[in-house]
């Protein structure tokens, strides 16, 4: 079991370590930072208060509403497309280790 534990966690930091490089790279304007922590979501850019926003909800391209201040919040999806594909790639990643995650039991 340790061994896959190992190969996992070494997968997660290489797939989170790329989706980071990239979108500092190619993301051409200040975006209100997403952070993958336990809980998905992103600090309000007026209040700074953190919504709670799934990555599902990101990808779909629907409006975000801050609970605090109700700030309304779109995606761009023209010029968010790298942050997109790399939450995109990150989702898939995510399946992938839960499925495998169930499949071995651990
Ligand atoms: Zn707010």
């Amino acid at each position: 079991m340790a061994s896959i534990l190992d190969s996992l966690r070494r997968w997660f930091n290489n797939l989170f370590g790329k989706a980071e490089n990239q979108s500092a790279e190619i993301i051409p304007e200040p975006t209100p930072e997403i952070s993958i922590a336990k809980i998905p979501g992103l600090s309000c850019p007026v209040c700074s208060h953190r919504i709670i926003v799934s990555i599902e909800h990101l990808l779909s391209g629907q409006e975000i509403q801050c609970p605090s201040c109700g700030l309304e919040l779109t995606v761009d999806n023209e010029k968010s497309e790298a942050a997109l594909d790399a939450l995109n790639k990150l989702q898939k990643g995510l399946n992938q280790a839960s499925k495998i995650k169930s499949e071995n039991r651990i």
